[in-house]
């Protein structure tokens, strides 16, 4: 038997189906499950998407990754302590590109302001343009013709989750196909994902246009479908084969990266949100005064969040206060999202803090909603300090270029988290 031919075997034991409960043990048990085929079985077979009843290839763990109710060391810890870095090398280049994606977008805002500048202008056009507007309905409710593209759009509106490879088929298609505006796919992909994030689909969807890395687009292949579906698709399908990358004649400009918040002695309030659930392992210092959660997932778009998208934020939030409200036993509580400012504010004047310690939120819509209370917190008297974790500090700043700078870092983290 050659080795490809035994990890395909080797990996008929890896769990097909995976619960997307969204608590922390949930999923570490999806972790400790998943870390014994993240070495050769992983390397061979992740390209393959055999349908949400069989993830028995890929690790389906970046709803928990991306909420921080496990994070990335977990996962490397986990990895390396079943393979070698060698063995193991692709999983860990996975992990780090969402390292890779949130770095470069923090140090280029802009990037994503454009995006939601856009999309507002996109969103405006669908008022006008009865013709876009029936296409990109059509798109979004799996009615284009293009029998995977179709399935796709319904399997992430059902599951709240897509394979890897269909996320870049479904955007070529999208993109250099059906002419569709990138930023509309990238909002509904943002809408609908349970690991819908700001800087890995963003900067997801303009690597497939040809935006991120200049004059290379990714261009969906109907042979590449039917081979990587498992024959679940027929090559029998038009896409566009020889689609020109995007261009813009715009430059973001670089700036500096952020400064880390203090740690008080004082007493204070502990704000989680749905970027970091993980209230245990952010500051080693007094418990706090009380704990509050917010939910702003409703901050992704103007337009409807999806129901797996919102619910797998909201039980996240409640898991990390439970476990806070174990950890600290101080009052966890969760704050309403329309008043959840006053309510900050409130609570914080209630327990006579004048610090609140949250993790700091990547550029996105969370990292809007915290820097527009910080004037009327500090008009009180209340600083609102954000904790850069140390694995953001240690990678982010290598996310200058292109990932293969961040790559080559790689020993070199693993080493300094100690899991050489
Ligand atoms: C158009 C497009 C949009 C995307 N939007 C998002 C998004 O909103 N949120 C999101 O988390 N990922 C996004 N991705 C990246 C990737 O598709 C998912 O992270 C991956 O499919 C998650 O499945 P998994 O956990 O089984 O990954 P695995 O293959 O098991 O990989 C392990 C982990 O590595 C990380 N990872 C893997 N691939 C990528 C990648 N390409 N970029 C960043 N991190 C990666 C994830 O944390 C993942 O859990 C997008 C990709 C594309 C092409």
């Amino acid at each position: 038997m050659s080795e490809e031919q035994f990890s395909f075997f080797e990996a008929e034991n890896s769990p097909r189906q995976v619960d997307f409960h969204a608590n922390r043990q949930t999923g570490l048990d999806r972790l400790a499950a998943f870390a014994p085929y993240t070495g050769k079985a992983y390397a061979t077979r992740r390209n393959f998407d055999f349908g949400s009843r069989d993830r028995s290839n890929i690790s389906a763990l970046s709803p928990w990754i991306r909420h921080r109710l496990i994070n990335e060391e977990e996962v490397l810890h986990a990895v390396l302590k079943q393979h070698s870095f060698k063995a193991s090398e692709k999983f860990i280049q996975e992990i780090f590109w969402r390292s890779y994606f949130k770095g470069w977008l923090e140090q280029r805002p802009e990037v994503w302001l454009w995006y939601r500048n856009d999309l507002q202008i996109s969103l405006a056009q669908l008022e006008k343009d009865k013709n876009l507007n029936s296409r990109y309905t059509d798109a979004i409710l799996g009615k284009t013709g293009i029998d995977a593209f179709d399935f796709w759009a319904r399997e992430l509106v059902e599951t709240g989750y897509l394979h890897n490879h269909a996320r870049m088929w479904f955007a070529s298609i999208w993109i250099f196909t059906l002419k569709l505006p990138w930023v509309l796919g990238a909002d509904f992909f943002y809408r609908h994902l349970m690991d819908g994030d700001p800087a890995s689909n963003t900067c997801s969807w303009r690597w497939v246009a040809g935006l991120h890395t200049k004059g290379k687009n990714y261009v969906a292949t109907a042979s590449n479908i039917e081979q990587f579906t498992n024959g679940r698709f027929s090559a029998e399908m038009y896409l566009n084969k020889n689609p020109v990358p995007f261009d813009e004649d715009r430059e973001a400009k670089i700036i500096p990266m952020p400064i880390n918040g203090k740690i008080s002695n004082e007493p204070y309030i502990l704000l989680l949100t749905e970027e970091d659930c993980l209230p245990e392992t952010l500051i080693q210092t007094d418990s706090p005064a009380a704990i509050a959660g917010v939910l702003l997932t409703n901050e992704r778009s103007p337009l409807e969040i999806g129901g797996k998208a919102k619910s797998f934020a909201k039980v996240a939030i409640k898991d990390a206060l439970r476990r806070g409200e174990n950890q600290f036993g101080c009052e966890a509580r969760l704050l309403e999202s329309v008043e959840w400012k006053d309510q900050l504010l409130d609570l914080a004047k209630s327990h006579n803090v004048s610090i609140i310690i949250t993790a700091y939120a990547p550029v996105g819509p969370v990292a809007e909603q915290l820097q527009s209370i910080k004037e009327p917190l500090s008009k009180n008297g209340i600083e609102l300090s954000q904790i850069i974790r140390n694995y953001d500090a240690m990678t982010w700043p290598h996310a200058t270029k292109g990932f293969f700078k961040l790559k080559k870092q790689m020993p070199d983290f693993i080493q300094a988290l100690g899991l050489a």
